[in-house]
Formats: C-alpha cells, sequence, structure tokens
C-alpha cells in the first residue's frame, strides 16, 4: 500500500479542521485570519506529536529484547511495527535454524571416531571433539583460542603444521599411545586436522614384520642345511655309510620343517576359527592318560613321571585343541628337565569350582624377567635346547590360545635352580561331574519318553 497519500490526507485535514475552528474561533474576537492560522499550526503539531509519540514507542520497543509484540498502532505506525517485527522474527527463526544446523554438525563431529581439530588461520584452537582432546590432551573449552602449537608440542606435529604441506599424515607419541593426524586446509587459511589412534595398528604391523621374519629365519636354516647336502650328493662321490648318514640328517631337518609347518598351521586354524563349543564334554581321565603316556614315551624313561588325581569330570571343548594344549605342557616339562628328573602332572578341582591342570618339573627353571614372554611366538629362553629337542618356539602360544578360547588362563611359576610349574585354569562352567551328565542324561531320557507316550495315538 502506498502510505503517502493517505498521510498527507490526514495532515491536510487536520489542518484544514484546524484552521475552520480557529476562523470560528477568531471571528468572535474579530480575528479570524489569525484564528485560521493558529488552529491550522495547533492541528499540525497534535498530529506531529502523536506521530512522535508512536514513533518513540516503536524505538524504544527495538532497542529491547524485543520479547513481547511491536507495540499495536492503527494505521502508518501499526503497520510499520508489524513489518518490522515480521522482518525479525523471521530473522530469528532463519538464525535458530541455523543454529540448529551447526548444532548437529558438530554433534556429528563430536560422534566422529576420529579426532577432529578445526585451527584459525593463526593456528589458534577454534574446536576440538573430545576424541582429539583425548589424543592431544586438550581441554575443549579451557583451551579454545589457544595456539595449539603451545599445547601440544610434539615436533612431528609441530613441524608438519608449519610445513604446511599436507599429503601424507603424520604420526608421533602422544600420552603412551601412537596418534596419525592428517591435516586439510580450508576457507581463508584455516586447517582441519584429524586424528586417530593407530598404537594397535602400528604393534599389529610390527608383530607381523616379526613374525614374517621369524618364520623366514627359522626356515631358512633347515633349508640352507638341505640345500647343502643335496649338493654334496650331486657332485661328491660318497660311501654307503656316508650316505645314509647324509640322509638321516636331511630327514632331521626336514621333519624340522614339517614341525614348524604344522605348528604355523595350528595356530592359524586357532586364530580363525570360533570359540569351542560349550556342550561338547569329553573324559577328562583318557586325555590326562594320554598325555601322560605322550611324555612317557617321549622321556623313554629318562624321568620319573607321576599323574595324580585322574578325575571322574567331562570337559566342555575341542579335544584336538586340550590335547594339544595339555601335551605341550608335558612334553616340554619332559625335553627341558635333565635325566632322572621328576615331572608331576596333575588335576585338581578349585575351591570356586574351577579345575586347574598343572605340569610341575625338576628342570632348570626359567628367570623371571624371561616369564611375560614365553607365550610370545619364537621366544625361547634356551634357543640350542629348544632346536635339539625338536622346538619350535611356538608350543606356549599354542597353549595359551587354547586355555584362553576355553575361557581359561596359563599360569606359569619358576625359580632357576628350583624347576617350573605350568598351570592351566579352566572355568567351572566347562566342566561337570560324570554323575551330573548321567543325570542330565537320564531326564533327557524320561522328557523324550515321555514326549513319545505322547505322540503315541490311544
Ligand atoms: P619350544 O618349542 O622352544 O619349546 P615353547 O613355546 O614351548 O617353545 O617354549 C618357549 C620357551 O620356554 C622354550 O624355548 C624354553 O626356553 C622355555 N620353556 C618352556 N617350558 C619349559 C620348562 N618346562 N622348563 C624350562 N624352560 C621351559
Amino acid at each position: 500500500m502506498n502510505w503517502l497519500l493517505p498521510r498527507l490526507l490526514v495532515a491536510v485535514v487536520a489542518m484544514a479542521a484546524g484552521a475552520a475552528v480557529g476562523w470560528l474561533v477568531g471571528h468572535s474576537f474579530d480575528t479570524p485570519g489569525w484564528g485560521m492560522l493558529t488552529g491550522a499550526a495547533i492541528a499540525i503539531v497534535t498530529v506531529a506529536t502523536i506521530d512522535t509519540l508512536r514513533g518513540v514507542r516503536i524505538i524504544a520497543w527495538l532497542q529491547g529484547a524485543q520479547d513481547e509484540d511491536a507495540p499495536r498502532d492503527p494505521g502508518f505506525w501499526g503497520e510499520l511495527a508489524y513489518r518490522v517485527e515480521r522482518a525479525l522474527r523471521q530473522r530469528e527463526s532463519a538464525t535458530a535454524a541455523e543454529q540448529a544446523r551447526l548444532a548437529q554438525f558438530r554433534d556429528a563431529m563430536e560422534a566422529s571416531p576420529n579426532g577432529v581439530l578445526m585451527l584459525s588461520a593463526a593456528e589458534q584452537i577454534d574446536w576440538c571433539n573430545s576424541v582429539a582432546a583425548a589424543h592431544f590432551g586438550l581441554d575443549p573449552l579451557r583451551d579454545r583460542h589457544q595456539p595449539v602449537t603451545n599445547l601440544v608440542r610434539a615436533p612431528a606435529f609441530v613441524a608438519y603444521l608449519q610445513a604446511g604441506v599436507f599429503r601424507e599424515p603424520v604420526s608421533f607419541e602422544s600420552r603412551g599411545a601412537t596418534i596419525s593426524v592428517l591435516a586439510r586446509s580450508y576457507g581463508d587459511g584455516m586447517r582441519l586436522v584429524l586424528s586417530q589412534d593407530v598404537t594397535e595398528r602400528e604393534r599389529a604391523d610390527s608383530m607381523r614384520r616379526d613374525f614374517v621374519a621369524n618364520v623366514s629365519h627359522e626356515i631358512r636354516t633347515p633349508l640352507t642345511v638341505l640345500a647343502g647336502f643335496i649338493e654334496t650328493m650331486g657332485t661328491l662321490p660318497l660311501t654307503e655309510v656316508e650316505r645314509r648318514r647324509v640322509l638321516t640328517l636331511m630327514g632331521e631337518q626336514t621333519l624340522r620343517m614339517q614341525r614348524l609347518v604344522t605348528d604355523l598351521l595350528t595356530l592359524a586354524q586357532l586364530e580363525g576359527s570360533p570359540r569351542p563349543a560349550s556342550d561338547r564334554w569329553l573324559p577328562l581321565a583318557p586325555l590326562l592318560r594320554q598325555v601322560e603316556a605322550d611324555a612317557r614315551s617321549l622321556s623313554a624313561g629318562r624321568h620319573r613321571i607321576a599323574l595324580a588325581g585322574a578325575s571322574d569330570l567331562q570337559i566342555a571343548g575341542a579335544e584336538t585343541e586340550l590335547h594339544s594344549a595339555l601335551s605341550n605342557l608335558a612334553n616340554n616339562a619332559v625335553r627341558y628337565t635333565p635325566t632322572d628328573g621328576r615331572i608331576d602332572i596333575a588335576w585338581r578341582v578349585l575351591a570356586d569350582g574351577s579345575g586347574e591342570f598343572s605340569v610341575k618339573d625338576t628342570g632348570p627353571g626359567i628367570e623371571r624377567e624371561h616369564l611375560p614372554r614365553l607365550t610370545e611366538r619364537f621366544y625361547r629362553v634356551d634357543g640350542s635346547r629348544s632346536r635339539e629337542t625338536g622346538g619350535t618356539g611356538l608350543g606356549l602360544s599354542i597353549v595359551k590360545h587354547v586355555v584362553q578360547r576355553h575361557g581359561g588362563e596359563l599360569d606359569i611359576q619358576s625359580e632357576p635352580g628350583r624347576g617350573s610349574t605350568f598351570r592351566l585354569v579352566f572355568p567351572a562352567v566347562r566342566l561337570r561331574s560324570v554323575a551330573t551328565a548321567q543325570r542330565g542324561r537320564e531326564s533327557r531320557d524320561v522328557v523324550e519318553a515321555a514326549e513319545t507316550a505322547r505322540a503315541e495315538p490311544r
């Protein structure tokens, strides 16, 4: 609507009315001309005052918080107040929507598994999520607007930011973890820094590298020996005795590689297969007797071997795995204990219902510092003894894997000169007595019989 004409009209009508009234009043005093002028002036001043008052109310409302509605005046001022208020409210709701979007965006960045750190052009912290705060040791609120390099002083990180070449990520140590950082420039010199905790990945990588190096080393020695013998046989005329001797030695090296490959395959299978079922029960006594028999045959009468506590229990798990774990411990005792030593294989149920398999020997014992590393692959305390007796350095890692897959633990007690005791503790849920099993079977039979009877036609 065009407000000019109505506004002029109001002014003109007011002036005319004022002039008319002034003319009438002035007539009584014989000054109709002055009366007209005064009347018109009073009318204009009145219109201007009312306008000013309405304008002042709107300015007062604009100067406030605009929480209340704008003044609702009729006409021009009412329209003006309404339009200003509408524009303001629209802007307010647009800002609220923007803020909600920003909050949503920050929530998304907060939910990111990676650290997100936003830096200003002056490398001050604008914002970071809690993952980045943990990676860099920052306080998201307190450290806002602080120069990041004052707080994160790792030389690799500082140099990376300063170089400003962000093609590759950079890693550095922070608070006992390895953090990998990748930066990107955006906006007007601002930087987005993404961080990731790669401690586990680095550890796995280094383990894999060590493992490959170890396997290659273990295979290279027998292979070199074999290659040497093959060359000898091909180039030198050997007597029958020498030929036999060479073939025996070649056989030994082949066996060594076979053992290694078997153990490697066992480990790979243990790592790649699901946990053994907890409802496949097998009797413990024959398993223990088999372990004892294996040890005796390996010892060939050189040791005193005893088995105690053969029980009527059943254990839930994978028979081949359990046999391999228990035998490994008993065989190690035989291999590392000198002739005439004593080896005690025992089974007992502990107070909390868990079951303990132990192998105690009177062998050389092991220094304390080696104990935590014994289950590492290829870790050997006595390398030559291990190899002489056909060891691959993988036995105890297999044992540890097997017992953990069955929910149990491996414990090693040993002191140099005082022998060693290797214990496997299996949880109570994986053990049951034969009597319980019998009762379970009987009740199952009863249920089955009842169900069959019900199903039979009468
Ligand atoms: P290996 O095939 O070399 O025996 P294991 O993983 O079975 O590999 O054992 C790791 C190392 O632990 C062995 O090399 C040996 O030095 C030490 N060890 C294992 N069992 C005994 C034991 N009963 N007495 C002394 N040392 C042992």
